[in-house]
């Protein structure tokens, strides 16, 4: 089988990881003949080679969960093949003989075991499970981008469960980091005032999470949105998780709610608590996400004695100060820093006024970009230009591009990334964390960090699964990419 004809078969099929890259064939090859299946059970062994030593136990281990009695064996070894280039990079083969595994990190043989975990499937012809059957294949893989991230809003209405789930089928596709909004439900012991009755998002959990994401190889980052957004609800809802239920708090805020007050040095003094408070609670990880989308301009008295722009960069350039001191890198999104009106910018995201964009000269340039761009009014173009990404690289910013539910746009966009040595991509979700919006947003992200020029070919509804078995869901609820299949109200009598 050629290449193009594997291409065609793992989408056909359901099957695998697969990575293929016409761009970089020294990066990226794949083979696999789906004709023909070897055993994957018990009596095999799957050799392992990895600087590190902590790997081939970490490799036991999660085998152990994932194949119970029909575990293949995991053994430390020489397997004569060259990992993918970079930290993450790994080689996998297949074969009558057994599974070779090379990495250069942990990383690279957590990447490689979830390949072949979503090319497993049950051995034939039996009642219950007595082993599995994988085709056999040759890998080699690496990332097209070091920082690959998910952005998850953990909303009132999203069921702890979902967001674990989500989590999980992020590290399943090789995502490394989930960026975490809590939208109202992050219970702060610090501030309990800062959030919604009854948060789900609990220290506890918030741990827990923290740990299971360590252990699959992606970390998590909190995130607080320090300016505009300050309501922690859709603007649409016109909902405020403070204000609403604690009206006492009204001084920290602009009249209104949308933006923080930004000339009450109280509002600085209550974000970086809860900076610090999140960041410990997050296990210490190395980026803090600081919002700063679609504010507005502030409005109160005391703000408007001062500039905008001296006022909003002062805000902004303080906690960026102050999230490096606890050893993080501040990240921000990037819409504010561009001006409405500006022809430049035709086509793009931009948000700020003429004020706020200077915000791009003066604001620390080790704060990391997160420029959102969707692509709105055009799902399916293709750009291969971006030029917001570049603008914001030509200032000395890192600048990660972060696109939605514009497909087709994300392979160019993380390309381009790549092209000019930009520092990430960030796959944003929203409250399209739901059905085949929930696929496509996953599927085609996770293809365009990896930069496979086809379709990445996994399956997601078996990760989906897969993730369930590993969480051990039993409520209906936590299956599929709904929680219903029907909306329960359908069967109410109304009349
Ligand atoms: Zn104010």
């Amino acid at each position: 089988m050629n290449i193009k004809n594997v291409s065609l078969a793992i989408v056909a099929v359901c099957a695998a990881v697969l990575h293929v890259s016409a761009d970089d064939a020294s990066l990226q090859k794949f083979e696999l003949d789906q004709a023909k299946y070897v055993p994957f059970d018990a009596a095999t062994t799957v050799t392992l080679e990895c600087p590190d030593a902590a790997a081939a136990n970490w490799l036991r281990t999660h085998c152990a969960e994932w194949y119970g009695e029909q575990s293949p064996k995991v053994k430390a070894g020489a397997t004569g093949l060259q990992p993918g280039k970079g930290a993450e990079g790994y080689a996998a083969v297949v074969d009558e003989a057994g599974v070779k595994i090379a990495a250069n990190t942990l990383a690279g043989v957590r990447w490689a075991s979830y390949t072949l975990r979503q090319l497993a499937i049950a051995k034939r012809g039996t009642f219950k499970t007595e082993g599995r059957i994988m085709p056999k294949l040759r890998i080699t893989d690496a990332p097209h981008l070091a920082f690959r991230a998910i952005h998850l809003c953990w909303f009132p209405e999203v069921r702890p469960q979902q967001m674990e789930r989500a989590i999980r089928l992020a590290a399943l596709l090789k995502f490394n980091y989930a960026i975490i909004e809590p939208w109202g439900m992050y219970e702060s012991k610090k501030h309990p005032w800062w959030h919604w009755p009854n948060p789900t998002m609990t220290q506890a959990e918030v741990k827990r999470l923290v740990a299971v994401g360590k252990d699959l190889g992606i970390t998590l980052i909190p995130q607080i949105n320090c300016y505009g957004h300050a309501s922690s609800a859709r603007g649409c809802t016109i909902k405020h998780a403070m204000l609403d239920i604690a009206p006492e708090y009204e001084p920290l805020f602009e009249p209104g709610g949308w933006n923080w007050c930004l000339s009450n040095p109280e509002t600085q003094r209550v974000l970086r608590e809860l900076i610090a408070e999140m960041h410990e609670n997050f296990g210490k990880p190395p980026f803090f996400h600081l919002g700063c989308d679609e504010a507005v301009k502030q409005t109160c008295p005391e703000c408007v004695k001062t500039p905008n722009a001296e006022l909003v960069c002062r805000h902004i350039s303080g906690l960026a100060d102050f999230v490096k001191s606890l050893g993080a890198r501040p990240m921000i999104w990037h819409d504010m820093l561009l001006a409405r009106g500006d022809p430049r910018w035709k086509g793009f995201v931009h948000c700020g006024d003429k004020e706020t964009a200077t915000l791009a000269d003066t604001l620390p340039k080790d704060v990391i970009i997160c420029d959102w761009q969707y692509s709105y009014g055009d799902m399916k173009e293709a750009r291969k230009d971006w030029p917001t990404i570049k603008y914001f690289a030509e200032k000395g910013f890192p600048v990660a591009g972060c696109p939605w539910r514009n497909f087709n746009a994300m392979k160019p966009m993380a390309d381009y990334i790549v092209k000019i040595g930009g520092f990430g991509f960030v796959e944003t979700t929203w409250h399209h964390l739901r059905g085949r919006t929930w696929e496509q947003m996953y599927m085609s992200s996770s293809q365009a960090a990896w930069g496979s020029s086809v379709s990445h070919g996994v399956s997601f509804q078996r990760s989906l699964r897969l993730v369930g078995h590993d969480m051990k869901v039993t409520d209906y609820l936590d299956t599929g990419y709904y929680n219903y299949q029907v909306p329960p109200g359908w069967w109410v009598d109304n009349n």
